[in-house]
């Protein structure tokens, strides 16, 4: 029975894979991946290629028209419903083609706002076929999730167009105004994806104020109050974060062009500090598996003589050996993968030259970019503010590529970051950088 049922199983992956491979192989060479939208049709001499469907098509030029004649999608929306034009859906089922969709439930001419949208944001209008906007996660789960727009395959000018390419991008742009102005969610910082929480460690997500949108703040993803688990907000706003990120690379900066020399020591103090504990670690691992090693091979010897003498049965030798084999054959695959870590480990030492580089190129930055952020951020840890001698101060802990968290000495001549921000409710919150003599 489950024998029969993970036949299937394998059976259906295999198809799906092969299927999988085919739609891309498909894909790649700019063949339409799905349906023609509203507006087009299969040519029915070549159904992977398209063609006007004149009636349809005229409805699509009408919307952008409407829509570069200052009309929202709602606005359109009614009107289109006004003059009884049939909706995408409807008109397909008059045509005779099946299309899956919701919207049975409303009249044949009732138009909605997410329908105009999708018209107006459909680049395929232009000529073009635009693959892998979607995909499923597996041949279980069917549910199409949206792909990043890098891994779309676009081939422009493939069918006819029913919109210029320049009407086109006027839409687009008119309308990324507009929306951008509207909502603010899902718009991102160059911080997202850097932050996480110091306590709970989940990433902190980006918000704007819904009264002051000027306001741009991060807070723990996990807060208690937000049906998480963690005890605080862990709130920062972003042009703080900006201010403290950019000073404590400009510190750092400073510290490599003007103390070449004691910053390539701190480094290798760094690495070799790094290094030998992470080499302890793993021997140390080593060395108790390899005396398990030895041990399983003393027990088999064991047991074998045991049963030489007769003093254990076949049957339990054979039991008890499996056993130890498989124990064995275990703690080997791990041996050898400690071992590779071991060899690994020895190869980070020229890591620190890397990142001392990466820092050399900044050395002139006056602005934080999303790209020197990369190169040199791993992520940001960002601590509760906390109340000390009755100043709000809050603590960020950053984790440089390569070389992880580092203190300056405190004794060097660099400038020392005073940033204060008023952040909600009036209070000011300071940042205090870590330091450490030497
Ligand atoms: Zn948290």
């Amino acid at each position: 029975m489950l024998y029969a049922r993970l036949t299937n199983e394998w059976y259906a992956r295999d198809i799906s894979k092969k299927r999988r491979i085919s739609n891309k192989i498909k894909g790649n060479a700019g063949e339409p991946m799905g349906p023609p939208p509203f507006g087009y049709e299969k040519d029915p001499s070549n159904p992977k290629h398209w063609i006007i469907d004149e009636p349809a098509a005229a409805v699509v030029r009408r919307i952008y028209r409407m829509n570069l004649d200052g009309m929202g999608v709602e606005q359109i929306a009614d009107a289109l419903s006004k003059d009884g034009i049939l909706t995408p859906l409807f008109y397909w089922e008059a045509k005779g083609i099946r299309r899956p969709g919701k919207g049975a439930k409303y009249g044949p001419c009732h138009w909605n706002s997410s329908t105009v949208s999708k018209i107006l944001s459909l680049q395929e209008y232009c000529g073009d076929i635009l693959n892998f906007k979607t995909y499923s996660k597996s041949y279980k789960n069917k549910r199409r999730i949206e792909n990043d727009r890098e891994n779309w395959v676009i081939f422009k000018d493939v069918h006819e167009a029913i919109i210029p390419r320049q009407m086109w991008e006027a839409v687009q742009e008119s309308r990324g105004r507009t929306r951008k102005r509207r909502t603010h969610e899902g718009e991102r910082n160059i911080f997202s994806g850097l932050l996480v929480c110091a306590d709970c460690g989940n990433n902190l997500h980006f918000h704007f104020n819904q009264g002051n949108p000027e306001i741009k703040y991060f807070n723990c993803s996990n807060y208690k109050g937000n049906r998480g688990t963690c005890n605080s907000t862990h709130y920062i706003r972003a042009d703080f974060l900006e201010q403290v990120v950019l000073s404590e690379i400009r510190r750092l900066t400073r510290f490599v062009s003007q103390y070449e020399q004691e910053f390539s020591e701190l480094m290798m103090g760094y690495t070799q500090q790094a290094m030998a504990d992470e080499q302890r670690a793993i021997k140390r691992e080593l060395d108790s598996l390899l005396v398990r090693d030895r041990e399983l091979d003393s027990l088999f010897e064991h047991i074998y003589e045991d049963n030489v003498n007769g003093k254990l049965s076949d049957d339990r030798f054979s039991r008890m050996s499996a056993k130890y084999e498989e124990e064995q054959a275990e703690l080997r695959k791990k041996i050898k993968s400690l071992q590779d870590n071991m060899d690994k480990s020895k190869s980070k030492a020229s890591t620190a030259e890397i990142f001392m580089s990466a820092v050399r190129k900044y050395t002139r930055a006056r602005k934080l970019t999303p790209r020197m952020l990369n190169e040199l951020i791993q992520k940001i840890e960002v601590h509760q503010a906390e109340k000390i001698d009755g100043v709000w101060v809050q603590k960020i802990t950053i984790h440089y590529n390569c070389i992880g968290v580092i203190a300056l000495p405190s004794d060097l001549a660099l400038p020392t970051p005073d940033i204060t921000v008023n952040t909600r409710k009036g209070v000011y919150v300071t940042y205090m950088p870590d330091t450490k003599a030497v």
